[in-house]
């Protein structure tokens, strides 16, 4: 049994997206001179931005992406015993997690904090193994990560870690999205210093990574050995960024089907509130999805949906299982296919556009699709 309300994943663009990001790569490695292209670690975090983490995970494998990566041990797991055998690295501070599963599934954890080195380091020695890890040096975010201008300090520790093999070093920018900061520039400056330093303190034969989606499309100085798009392999440029001259296909479509068609009288109003009336007859369209899928209740009187290859306005609240849609005009019947997110004939409405409506971003309207929703892979 399948509900109405679906999400649709085409695994073979966002495969394709991957090779345009090492197209990309590749061209622009062979202007400057490097020695070789970046490798692209995919993020997958967060159920691969709500487009299912297994299904992706293999996909991404197969398409020759280097490394996945994650958010907590957790899911690591998941990607594992969905047969992913890539490397997966977890961003996350694992100070406070179980670490078995670093080890039974063979995850490449971060060490992000002085609590997170100590843990890391006695469960490598207990299990007498040598665990690769990635070192996180905060470059300014001030989020996770060693800070960049206390390494004297922090590393010894760290680096004299018997069982920790720091294989890179990473860094996150906190301002790649917005191209009028100089602050990209300045935490690039930091993190080539901080390498510099950590190769003075002893630390051999690391590579290093830093660019996410935005920090990719922005500046080929932040690409190091490897980069780490998430947004991209999904179709979706990071606002207000453009993607030049590469080609992206959107991965997922959010589709429904109506499954009333009623008309309102002048005056009346419809769902919780009646906050939307009407003063002439119009016939509205209810569609089986909600804020329990992942609709943000601002969509209401902000966005629209895809009915007949028209573009047609939510009214009245988001409910927790339904909307409700104006389709005065339009001659719709139960059955008739709803598009939230994606083509029909020669429209679109894309996860970038139905962010924008409610002031939110992309990445939050793709990990919000709820459990309930059913995802199909094409
Ligand atoms: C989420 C994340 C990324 C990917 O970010 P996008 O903007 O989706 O490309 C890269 N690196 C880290 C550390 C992240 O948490």
């Amino acid at each position: 049994m399948i509900r109405p309300t679906v999400a649709t994943v085409d695994l073979a663009a966002i495969q394709a997206n991957l090779r345009a990001i090492q197209g990309l790569l590749v061209r622009e490695s062979a202007r400057a001179p490097r020695e070789s292209s970046p490798r692209i670690i995919a993020v997958l975090k967060a159920n691969a931005y709500g487009h299912g983490a297994s299904a992706v995970g293999r996909a991404l494998e197969e398409a020759g992406a280097a490394m996945l990566a994650c958010a907590d041990i957790e899911e690591g797991v998941a990607l594992r015993q969905s047969g992913v055998t890539l490397p997966i690295l977890v961003f996350g501070a694992l100070s406070v997690s179980d670490l078995d599963g670093i080890f039974e599934h063979r995850l490449t954890p971060t060490v992000s904090t002085p609590a997170a080195a100590r843990a890391l380091e006695r469960a490598a020695a207990a299990r007498n193994v040598q665990l690769h890890c990635h070192l996180k040096i905060d470059t300014g975010m001030n989020r996770l990560g060693f800070r960049h201008d206390n390494l004297p300090r922090t590393m010894p520790e760290v680096l004299g870690s018997a069982h920790l093999r720091i294989e890179a070093v990473y860094t996150h920018f906190a301002t790649a999205d917005l191209p009028e900061s100089a602050f990209l520039d300045e935490q690039r400056s930091r993190f080539d210093r901080a390498t510099a330093a950590l190769g003075a303190m002893g630390l051999r034969s690391f590579t290093r990574h830093a660019a996410n989606s935005a920090a990719l499309l922005r500046d080929t100085r932040t690409w190091y050995d490897a980069v780490r798009p998430g947004l991209l392999l999904y179709g979706i440029v990071p606002p207000p960024l453009a993607a030049g001259d590469l080609r992206l296909r959107p991965a997922l479509s959010l589709t429904s089907r109506i499954v009333a068609v009623k008309g309102l009288r002048r005056g009346e109003g419809t769902g919780y509130g009646l906050r939307w009336t009407t003063d002439e007859p119009r016939s509205i369209a209810i569609v089986p999805a909600g804020y329990a899928d992942g609709l943000d209740t601002r969509l209401s009187g902000r966005a629209a949906v895809l009915v007949r290859g028209r573009r047609v306005p939510i009214v009245g609240s988001v409910c927790m299982d339904m909307i409700m849609i104006d389709v005065t005009g339009l001659d719709v019947s139960p059955g008739d296919e709803v598009v939230l997110i994606g083509r029909q004939e020669d429209e679109e409405i894309t996860a970038r556009e139905m962010a924008a409506a409610i002031g939110s971003i992309p990445w939050e309207v793709t990990c919000r699709l709820g459990s309930r929703i059913q995802r199909e892979y094409k």
